[in-house]
């Protein structure tokens, strides 16, 4: 099914981007490149090397004055197929059908092929397919590659964990190693890297996108490119499109950084604006943002994603259960908070996940020490410590050991091996408080990566995204970096 989303032009009040005009032929430019990458998060830089590699001519600009974008930030959680990783593992069943099957299905994160429904009282992330599987199904092809391109550059990942056979998460430390090791390779490979500068506006000729008009320290300049590549990320930071497309998402209070916590509102969707602006096809514009858990400043954070690989539980401030915690994860819990209305919720573990193997990747010693986790020796004990209800909690303490040792979950149905009774001493973590740190929904893209227009479904020449720019593909950073690659070396191909 076709779905186009037209933005009134009229309507955008969007100071920072003009409308792109024709350019004059005495124009002067200030650069000349063969590839222009506009973002330098983890699909930008991906693009970058993608082109370099590809043996041609590349500038990036970024708006900050870091590289790294959302990745850098993220909790490097990658999903991939039919990786070497996943075979030294003894990890069966996991090709890239395998992938594509259960990644539709939705039985493992969001469904890829489905938009995420909107609407307040949605059940799950579910919804009408987006346009066009077959880009879907180049993008998550290509994890495999995603997963040498990375491991290539000595980048270390986690052990792997069977009860999530796709996930592949990073190392801590790899979350930055991982865009360093890029940069590195874009500087020695004579790229050039522009930061603190903004791309204002996309600048075309005989309808094929010839350049861009960027802004550095107030100061306007243009840079010519055979090809341009958006890699901008999302418009979480947007609120006019905000509000147009994602309804009551719009007001849901952003989960990057911890509550109370300044930090950038630069996540404005730039290049989706540039590519509409232009006559851009849009995409999957109204889905729900993805939403995650935040702690307060100064809390460390103990991540839901710990649902993904220990056997833990999640409640509400009424003590309540309110999901399975292994299917539903960071953003079910996130989720579910919202829709009971509840402000927070509290992760549950016990002694084999406090002395366990991921001890360290979820800052549990450190928790404990300063006070983003507390220990107690029965259930009351926990509950008194968080100010919950002591009754309500150890009911549904009882009956979630009870039904762990039964394997049979009488509340939600969970049946993931990690679904085990807990060993006190137990532990209960501070509130953590539900947002959306991620849109989805952007320009639409053919397989190339090609960005297309919305009258006639044509590609725009010389226009190419990447990443949460992309309304095509999901904003997960396998698709960004998969994406990323595969725009660099389409851009690269175009180029004569
Ligand atoms: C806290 C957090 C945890 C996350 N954890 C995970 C995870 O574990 N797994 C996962 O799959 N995903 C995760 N994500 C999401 C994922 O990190 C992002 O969706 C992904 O990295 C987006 O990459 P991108 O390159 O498309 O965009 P971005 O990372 O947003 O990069 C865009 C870049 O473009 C630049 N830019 C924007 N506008 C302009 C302009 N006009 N001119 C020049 N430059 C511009 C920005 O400064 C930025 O550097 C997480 C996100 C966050 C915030």
């Amino acid at each position: 099914m076709k779905r186009r989303v037209f933005l009134s032009l009229a309507a955008l009040s969007l100071p920072a981007i003009s409308v792109a005009k024709e350019t004059s032929s005495k124009k002067v430019w200030k650069y000349q490149t063969q590839v222009l990458v506009v973002g330098g998060g983890f699909a930008g830089l991906s693009a970058a090397v993608a082109a370099l590699r590809a043996g041609k001519k590349v500038i990036l600009i970024d708006k900050r004055l870091w590289l790294g974008g959302d990745g850098a930030l993220s909790s490097g959680i990658f999903y991939a197929a039919d990786t070497e990783l996943q075979k030294k593992a003894g990890i069966k069943n996991v090709s890239k059908d395998d992938y594509w099957k259960q990644i539709c299905a939705g039985t493992d994160d969001e469904p890829l092929a489905k938009v995420r429904d909107n609407s307040r009282n949605s059940p799950v992330y579910f919804g009408v397919p987006k346009h066009n599987p077959d880009v879907l199904r180049r993008v998550s092809d290509n994890t495999t590659n995603v997963i040498k391109f990375i491991s290539d550059y000595g980048i270390e990942f986690l052990p792997l964990n069977p009860a999530k056979p796709f996930q592949l998460p990073m190392l801590k430390k790899s979350v930055q190693q991982f865009p360093a090791k890029m940069i590195e390779e874009i500087k020695g490979k004579g790229g050039q890297i522009l930061l603190n500068t903004k791309a204002l506006k996309l600048i075309t000729s005989e309808g094929r996108v010839i350049g861009v008009q960027a802004e550095q320290k107030n100061q306007t300049f243009d840079i010519k490119a055979d090809a341009v590549i958006l890699a901008t990320g999302g418009f979480l930071d947007n609120k006019y499109l905000m509000k147009k497309y994602k309804g009551f998402w719009s007001a849901a209070p952003a989960a990057i950084g911890a509550v109370g916590e300044k930090r950038a509102f630069d996540r404005t969707g730039d290049g989706i604006m540039m590519g509409r602006e232009i006559g851009a096809a849009l995409e999957d514009m109204e889905s729900m943002p993805k939403l995650a858990g935040r702690m307060e400043v100064g809390r460390p954070f103990i991540s839901w994603t710990i649902f993904d690989v220990e056997p833990a539980f999640f409640v509400s401030p009424k003590g309540k259960r309110l999901l399975d915690e292994h299917v539903g994860r960071y953003a079910g819990c996130s989720l579910a908070l919202m829709r009971e209305k509840e402000p927070y919720g509290f992760v549950v573990f016990g002694s084999e996940t406090f002395n366990g193997k991921n001890k360290g990747r979820f800052n549990l010693e450190k928790g404990l020490q300063e006070g983003s986790i507390f220990r107690g020796d029965s259930p009351e004990e926990l509950a008194k410590k968080v100010g919950i209800s002591p009754e309500e909690f150890s009911k549904t303490f009882n009956r979630f050991n009870h039904d762990a040792a039964n394997g049979k979950d009488t509340e939600f149905g969970r049946k993931d091996p990690l679904f085990r009774p807990l060993k006190a001493p137990y532990y209960i973590s501070t509130k953590g408080y539900p947002g959306a740190y991620k849109t989805e929904g952007g320009l639409e893209v053919n397989e190339r990566l090609q960005v297309l227009r919305a009258k006639d479904d044509k590609p725009i020449k010389g226009l190419y995204a990447a990443g949460s720019t992309c309304g095509s593909i999901t904003a997960r950073i396998n698709d960004a970096v998969s994406s990323g690659l595969l725009a660099g070396a389409e851009a690269a191909g175009s180029v004569k």
